[in-house]
């Protein structure tokens, strides 16, 4: 079953989560519904892709106030593709939130088990990773392109995670909207990276389409990644949305020749 539902214009919802874990608010924005103009139209999430920083936060507060949860109670970051991961802290919230200079710098995940947090990141391709381990309230978001996917940011979440005492048994995923197989072309160097992690799968993850062309299913590549890591298979789910294919709804980095908005994934608990 698809994980995202769409709620309004501007965002979709991981409802099964958010029916089962009373507080949890999860999800994903759209493009629609914002003030951003021209190619960064209209809901533009990211701050650094050189949109009107007035046009952003505009932006933000319309998604805070869809999703009842107060903008300075946001944490973003300045990502890199690398798989760096952080834990929040209430004390922290709102860096990142309102402007890019207060972000966390070198940032592609975040984990926290706080409530009155939202964990946010921003994407146009890129895979959303959603971490819950109920049992612990643990909740986490992470950026996965083939850089982090590659890097194994996925497996770092669960690392960090085991460290506190959760078993991969406990942790739940869903793999979020991203650019499908089909839209995503990659040559033999990037290639020979997955393989470097895929010892002993049956089915690949990739097709040879050309010479020095694959097709890559990110998607599928983090969930194998995540079952290698000893998440249990009936514990990820993985969405049927490509950001590339579904134009109407997303931005997509490859699809707008890198001139395009973000989209923002989001975790957090609400504060009661
Ligand atoms: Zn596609």
């Amino acid at each position: 079953m698809e994980p995202f539902v769409k709620k309004n214009q501007s965002y979709f919802s991981i409802e099964s989560w958010m029916s089962q874990f009373p507080g949890l608010i999860a999800g994903m924005t759209t493009k629609l519904g914002g003030v951003s103009k021209a190619e960064l139209a209209s809901l533009n999430m990211g701050f650094h892709v050189g949109d009107d920083m007035e046009a952003v936060c505009t932006n933000r507060e319309r998604v805070s106030t869809l999703l009842q949860f107060p903008l300075n109670h946001w944490v973003g970051a300045e990502q890199t593709h690398d798989t760096v991961i952080r834990k929040i802290s209430k004390h922290e919230r709102g860096r990142g939130a309102s402007s890019y200079e207060t972000s966390f710098k070198g940032t592609d995940g975040f984990y926290t088990s706080e409530t009155g947090i939202l964990l946010t990141l921003c994407y146009a391709d890129c895979v959303p990773l959603y971490f819950i381990a109920p049992e612990n309230n643990m909740i986490g978001v992470a950026h996965a392109g083939w850089k982090g996917t590659v890097s194994q940011i996925g497996r770092k979440m669960i690392d960090l995670w085991v460290e506190e005492g959760i078993r991969p048994d406990q942790i739940f995923v869903v793999i979020g909207p991203s650019i499908c197989e089909k839209c995503y072309i990659v040559d033999n160097l990037v290639i020979k990276l997955v393989e470097n992690i895929l010892e002993d799968v049956d089915v690949k993850p990739y097709n040879l389409i050309n010479e020095n062309q694959y097709s890559l299913d990110l998607r599928m590549l983090n969930r194998l990644i995540l079952l290698k890591a000893g998440v249990p298979d009936k514990n990820i789910s993985v969405t049927n949305f490509c950001t590339s294919c579904h134009h109407d709804v997303f931005f997509s980095h490859r699809r707008d020749q890198g001139k395009t908005g973000r989209m923002l994934s989001y975790i957090g608990w609400k504060e009661y």
